[in-house]
């Protein structure tokens, strides 16, 4: 069955941009992906590239992976977004950088069309008022690997219309992702509860309770999670981490939420995880 948007933008081509532009047009959108960074671009065409081809050796894919190929561009003006009825926003995780990329596309979307952000824990309602399109403005949460994971949390701002939050739930069914629906409080449920975990692991790191392994091998073995709080911190990047964490501490007001130190050393050292090559683990092919 279609999908009710066929013309979809994406902003950013990091590793969500990028699956989400992948798992879009695997359902038969045409996707247009866009990034500020022309070298993200290129990276973004080859791991998206090599995600269907092993979908596809698995035979989860409906369609041949040259097929999805073909319905995604790859764009590196905004502009180009102007047939577009639904952009969904998947930049780096901070406002002022989300703010300056609104209120440009505001100008230059049809009045009609949506827009979606995969912020993990700023506020919908704050990102949609930099807009004039409030109405038309929905948080959409997609989980990492998006290709893989079956999760998207949806959060409506105050003044996100009903129709806008029902057009958004068929498109999620579309593509077969089960919705879970969050109020507009910072990190919403997933980060709310995971982000919180994962810094105090890293204070575990920083205190010397434990080894890195023992302290991923204790909740991995021992609360049957599938990855270990810090290999997965590297996972979704700790740059994001630390992001989240701030969001959390400054909407919430509670010093439960502040970063740990060692997770600020990091970020301020560059070492962001997978996605640079080293965090907690190296990671030589990145
Ligand atoms: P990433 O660092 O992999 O990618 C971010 C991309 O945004 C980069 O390619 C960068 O060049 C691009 N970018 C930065 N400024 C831009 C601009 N002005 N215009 C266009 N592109 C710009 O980050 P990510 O992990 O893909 O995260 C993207 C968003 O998704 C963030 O809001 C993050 O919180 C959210 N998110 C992340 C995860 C995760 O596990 N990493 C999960 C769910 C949601």
């Amino acid at each position: 069955m279609a999908l009710n948007f066929s013309e979809v933008g994406v902003i950013g081509s990091g590793q969500m941009g990028g699956g989400i532009a992948q798992v879009l047009a695997a359902y038969g959108a045409k996707v247009k992906l866009y990034d500020i960074a022309e070298a993200q671009l290129a990276k973004a065409r080859a791991g998206i590239e090599k995600s269907l081809q092993k979908l596809s050796e698995k035979g989860r894919l409906g369609s041949a992976p040259s097929e999805v190929m073909a319905r995604i561009s790859f764009i590196s003006k905004l502009e180009d977004f102007a047939d577009s009825d639904l952009v969904v926003e998947a930049a780096t995780e901070n406002f002022e950088v989300k703010k300056e990329l609104f209120k440009k596309l505001d100008q230059i979307i049809k009045p009609a069309a949506m827009i979606g952000s995969n912020t993990s824990s700023i506020s919908i309602t704050k990102l949609a008022a930099v807009t004039k399109r409030a109405d038309k403005f929905i948080g959409i949460h997609f989980m990492n690997p998006v290709p893989l994971m079956k999760l998207v949390e949806v959060i409506s701002g105050t003044l996100t219309s009903p129709d806008t939050l029902s057009r958004i739930q068929v498109l999620v069914q579309g593509i077969e992702k089960t919705i879970i629906h969050s109020k507009d409080f910072p990190g919403f449920i997933v980060n709310r509860i995971l982000m919180p975990m994962i810094n105090e692991a890293i204070y575990a790191v920083y205190e010397g309770v434990g080894s890195k392994e023992d302290i991923d091998n204790g909740m991995k073995l021992g609360t049957n999670h599938p990855m270990g709080p810090l290999e997965l911190a590297d996972f979704i990047g700790l740059d994001t981490c630390l992001a989240i964490m701030n969001v959390l501490h400054e909407g919430l007001g509670d010093s439960k939420y502040r970063a740990c130190p060692l997770l600020k050393n990091y970020v301020a050292a560059g070492l962001l995880g997978r996605k640079s090559g080293r965090g907690f683990y190296e990671y030589p092919a990145a």
